[in-house]
């Protein structure tokens, strides 16, 4: 399975629910789920796309005439790749290490069970352990 494969199954949501999402999209500010219908969306919609081109490019003609030394490259669509790549990317990760948290979370669960059915000696779990080794000749 894709891992990014919960960004295509994520909520559809329309183009006017896209464009309205570009700004906070640019800001960073979208939540988790709304980033992943975001970027869902203009994945698959080259008018939504079109449209945070346009708009990413106005920020970022902002930020560059507000820097005190404009020089460098200034080519957008790399950059924007790139930026739809980081965010892509950060949110991946964000998802595997949710799903990460949920597998230790039951792991401790777990043992913490398998503990206390050993304290209380409805299940030995010690007892089978130390059997095992003495009968391995420990
Ligand atoms: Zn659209």
């Amino acid at each position: 399975m894709d891992s990014s494969d919960f960004i295509s199954k994520s909520r559809k949501i329309t183009c006017r629910e896209a464009e309205s999402m570009i700004p906070r999209y640019l800001a960073g500010s979208l939540s988790d789920k709304d980033l992943a219908a975001f970027l869902n969306h203009v994945n698959n919609c080259n008018k939504c796309h079109d449209e945070l081109e346009t708009n990413f490019m106005v920020d970022l003609t902002v930020q560059y005439l507000n820097e005190e030394d404009p020089h460098g490259s200034f080519n957008l669509k790399p950059m924007l790749q790139k930026d739809l790549n980081e965010k892509t990317a950060a949110l991946v990760h964000k998802h595997r290490m949710k799903k990460l948290r949920v597998v230790i979370f039951v792991l401790i669960l777990l043992l913490a069970a398998l503990l206390i059915l050993d304290l209380t000696d409805v299940f030995g779990i010690s007892e089978v352990i130390a059997d095992l080794f003495r009968s391995a000749g420990f």
